[in-house]
């Protein structure tokens, strides 16, 4: 975006103003605008935490008294101070925003010490934003004796409150990691406790409204204000089980990429990321260091994956299959070629003990027996089994002794081993998983959960009939994972209490009850 002679001006004149400590309302009308509500209405995040930055993120939402389309670009100050009470600045920028991006604001802040807590907020004319707070990952090489973060994913706005996010936003932790279905594009009016009020999106406005509407949510704004965030997607951010550039009612793959190119870039504009989408194509796969102590591979489980195994055109894409020789095509893949060489070459690299892999579902196996034979979900794992080996050989083979995978998607609390071989007592146990529930979308009966437990000894425990997350904490001896659920997620006081806790001890593969 170009930046004219008179927004430059504008920036200067309100830096010398900001710099005397005017107050804002003694602005003028030219430079400074003047709002008939608080357009900062989304509130404020930040995430992918490194060691010297961290990315700001606000969305100005004009009401329509504020006629948005009509100011053209708005220029949007950013200030972090050390402290909560704002005395201390230690670093201050503006950016330059207009309709084309949805007066989204996206800020690298660089230059910050390692380990520290920082408060930001954004300004823009007389209106200010809410604060945040986040916080910088250690320096890599620093002798880091604890993580703290949750696990979270699959929110579906018409299913439940937030509640879970206020939790959140009350623990003290280093990030909140995600790992997708942020939105959902669908609606199911059987369990609706409140209305998306719109249609399934196909356009970049659609998603757009339907990011702001969740946005919108306090408990949701609380817990990105309260911790940076570490991002990856799943399917609902643009449709239910699609599989790169298919979705499940087989749209001409040209059209079915517009669609993605819009939902990515909406997804984009509304979170704390640093690198925009080109097109249908956005890289969100990521990587993460904390000290000496752990590293985390955030992956893609989506835009690169091959089609489903055995797909039916004439029902949903993500099926459940018996007999499906397609399975067994090693050139399948959940990853894609590209991501999967880059994740195992970075396992192979990472002296570090602690290795998470936070992406979308659930690795360990899941199918039933039957008496034609394994019954196989195809959107999930399952699907994909040449990958999952793949990945699971691959990292025993580069010596990961501490593997952790950290998932969502089938909205239940999960803790299970991992195997080259699933459920085979003879395939030593060379990971473990978690899977944090779900923060509102509805799972599977309890009963539908200790059968699928029955025909999958690996996993140690599956609960789909509560809601919620996960806290994770890692220490150099073991990783502890509680899982933290209500009976009640359609209310918005929902309390939450602890329905299972697991640990692993370093060195030694596998889930154990605490
Ligand atoms: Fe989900
Ligand atoms: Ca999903």
């Amino acid at each position: 975006m170009t930046i004219t002679r008179r927004e430059l001006n504008r920036a200067a004149l309100w830096l010398a103003l900001a710099g005397m400590g005017a107050p804002l309302r003694a602005r003028t009308q030219e430079a400074m605008p003047r709002w008939a509500s608080n357009p900062f209405a989304l509130g404020v995040a930040s995430g992918q935490p490194r060691p010297d930055s961290v990315v700001l993120w606000t969305r100005l939402l004009p009401a329509d008294a504020d006629d948005a389309p009509a100011r053209g670009a708005l220029t949007v100050a950013h200030e972090i101070f050390a402290d909560e009470q704002l005395r201390h600045p230690v670093a201050r920028g503006e950016t330059v925003t207009d309709a084309s991006r949805a007066f989204s604001v996206h800020v690298r802040a660089e230059g910050l010490q390692p380990q520290r807590d920082y408060w930001y907020r954004f300004t823009c004319g007389d209106a200010a934003s809410p604060v945040g707070h986040t916080r910088t990952a250690p320096a890599g090489g620093a002798d880091v004796r604890r993580l703290r973060f949750a696990l979270a994913s699959c929110q579906h706005y018409e299913q439940g409150w937030f509640a879970a996010h206020r939790e959140i936003a009350g623990r003290e932790l280093d990030f909140v990691l995600f790992v997708g279905d942020y939105i959902y594009e669908g609606s199911n009016p059987e369990h609706a406790v409140r209305s998306h009020g719109t249609r399934t999106p196909h356009t970049l406005d659609a998603y757009r409204e339907r990011h702001a509407l969740y946005k919108r949510d306090a408990d949701l704004r609380a817990a990105h204000a309260a911790h940076p965030w570490i991002l990856t997607w799943d399917d609902h951010e643009v449709v239910n089980d699609y599989a790169d550039d298919r979705d499940p009612a087989y749209t001409d793959p040209a059209l079915f990429l517009r669609r993605r190119a819009a939902a990515y870039r909406a997804y984009f504009e509304h979170m704390p990321l640093a690198l925009p989408p080109q097109g249908a194509s956005m890289r969100i796969h990521d990587r993460f260091a904390w000290g000496r102590l752990a590293e985390l591979w955030t992956l893609d489980c989506r835009q690169y994956r091959s089609h489903h195994a055995c797909a039916d055109p004439a029902r949903d894409a993500g099926r459940t299959v018996v007999d499906c020789e397609e399975l067994r095509d090693p050139q399948r893949s959940m990853l894609g070629a590209g991501q999967e060489r880059w994740l195992a070459q970075g396992l192979a690299e990472s002296a570090r003990p602690w290795k998470l892999l936070g992406q979308s579902t659930q690795m360990s196996a899941t199918g039933f027996d039957t008496p034609e034979g394994r019954s196989v979900w195809t959107d999930g794992w399952d699907g994909y089994p040449e990958a999952r080996r793949r990945l699971l050989q691959g990292a025993a083979d580069a010596g990961a002794h501490n593997l952790v995978v950290l998932g969502g998607d089938v909205h239940r609390h999960v803790a299970a081993d991992l195997r080259v071989r699933p459920n085979d007592p003879r395939s030593p146990v060379v990971g473990s998983e978690f899977v944090g529930g779900s923060i509102t979308s509805r799972g599977a009966s309890r009963a539908a959960m200790d059968r699928m437990r029955r025909d999958n000894p690996d996993v140690q425990h599956a609960r789909g009939d509560e809601r919620g997350h996960a806290f994770v904490e890692i220490t150099p001896e073991r990783l502890q994972c509680e899982f933290r659920a209500t009976r009640h997620p359609v209310q918005a006081e929902a309390a939450f209490a602890t329905q299972a806790a697991f640990v692993v001890e370093a060195g030694r593969a596998g889930v154990q009850r605490a």
